[in-house]
């Protein structure tokens, strides 16, 4: 049976996400915005509701949800700042690779780690010569006994500067391109490892994007995921199962700039009567709404897919292109109907455009997603 309705569970956790977002993240989102800050207390209160990784599972402190339930909690945290949502986001992407290839003690010490105290986790994979090209990446992986000593550097991690570990990439000869790569777990205050710049960003603004550099760190063998040819697989899987988290970003980004120009619309009159009854602006609320639900749609589906244990790359792809593409044309068109308000700080939507074109960048731009889509629709694949 196909069924479009949530469960009472599902619903209830979208209340009291929706809530949580509406009291503590709405008010505070436009000033963390301007001043480049984080709120942390609002971090600690979302982490002690099981709202920070929530699919981390129960047998290492998680609430152990599945990602059907998780995209929906990342959706409700987007309305409210894609930014503080993203550095919520970062700490399920970290732990992802764990998820996906660390033995029970890995699981143990690192997940228990996120789940033991309202701590940040990163992700870090791509360097100044490799983002798309993830395969080309240089950090330098040399062999010595069982463990490596790692010797490079990461940029744009996202919650670099505050993460107590790392999941990170690295290769023992770039020659062999992806066959190379390994995946391992890095604290941050591991000899050898320093935290370069912090990024000033165009949008999300709240969260923390850094340089993180590694200056011959031995990773010890039991901090190691995956040796050369299995950490370049970690890696896409991770992004399998995180891009429809992107989407979920996407969607949360999208409601609020229709909700935003809904109100708006109704309330602000030219030739006598209010904007929302011009034909023009209302194509441009109705291309909002169709680009929410058909998004929702597809972030819906491809997390389902993972729950059902079913291989999601090409779905995973097609959410996180479509939701990150439309979400930027949703808030440009929200600036639109906002008119000159519109490109004013004030306003609640000039923000929204700026947050959404990270979107089309992160865990893949839009133009890589439509290479695995292609590739896969070439292989035979099919949603
Ligand atoms: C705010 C922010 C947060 C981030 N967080 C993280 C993080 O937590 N961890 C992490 O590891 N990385 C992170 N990133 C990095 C991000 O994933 C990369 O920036 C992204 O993958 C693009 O890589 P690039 O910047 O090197 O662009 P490039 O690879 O140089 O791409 C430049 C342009 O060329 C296009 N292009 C490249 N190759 C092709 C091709 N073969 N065909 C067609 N077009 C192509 C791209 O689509 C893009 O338009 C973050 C980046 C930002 C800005």
């Amino acid at each position: 049976m196909l069924s479009f309705e949530l469960t009472d569970e599902q619903k209830a956790l979208v209340e009291e996400t929706r809530r949580f977002t509406k009291e503590k993240i709405v008010p505070i989102a436009a000033e963390c915005d301007r001043k480049h800050e984080f709120p942390l207390g609002v971090f600690k209160e979302a982490w002690e509701m099981g709202l920070v990784a929530p699919g981390i599972p129960t047998e290492y402190g998680g609430a152990g949800v599945g990602e059907v339930e998780h995209v929906l909690i990342t959706e409700e945290l987007a309305f409210g700042c894609t930014g503080i949502q993203t550095s919520f986001t970062a700490n399920t992407l970290a732990a992802t690779p764990i998820l996906i290839a660390g033995n029970e003690a890995q699981k143990k010490k690192y997940l228990g780690m996120l789940t033991a105290e309202p701590i940040f986790a990163a992700y870090a994979i791509t360097e100044p010569a490799a983002g798309s090209d993830a395969a080309g990446i240089q950090s330098r992986a040399v062999k010595d006994g069982n463990d490596y000593i790692v010797t490079g550097s990461k940029c744009f991690i996202t919650n670099g500067a505050w993460a107590t570990w790392y999941t990170a990439f690295a290769t023992v000869d770039p020659a062999l391109g992806h066959k190379g790569i390994i995946a391992f777990i890095v604290d941050r205050d591991a000899p050898g490892v320093s935290i370069g710049k912090t990024e000033d960003k165009l949008g999300q603004r709240a969260s923390n994007t850094a340089v993180i550099n590694f200056d011959e760190v031995r990773i010890p063998a039991a901090n190691v995921l995956a040796e050369p040819g299995h950490g370049f697989k970690v890696a896409m899987q991770t992004f399998d199962r995180t891009r429809p988290d992107i989407a979920a970003g996407a969607c949360g980004l999208m409601r609020r700039a229709l909700e935003e120009s809904i109100a708006y619309a109704l309330e602000r009159k030219t030739f006598g009567v209010p904007i929302a009854q011009h034909q023009m602006v209302q194509a441009m609320i109705a291309e909002m709404g169709i680009a929410y639900e058909a998004t929702r749609l597809l972030m819906l589906k491809a997390a389902w897919m993972i729950d059902q244990g079913s291989r999601n790359s090409l779905t995973a792809s097609y959410a996180k292109a479509f939701g990150a593409d439309q979400a930027m044309r949703v808030a440009t068109d929200a600036v639109q109907v906002f008119g000159g308000n519109g490109y004013i700080t004030e306003y609640p939507v000039e923000k929204l455009m700026r947050d959404a074109k990270i979107l089309q960048i992160y865990e893949g731009t839009s133009q890589i997603q439509r290479m695995v889509i292609a590739k896969n629709l070439f292989a035979g694949v099919r949603g």
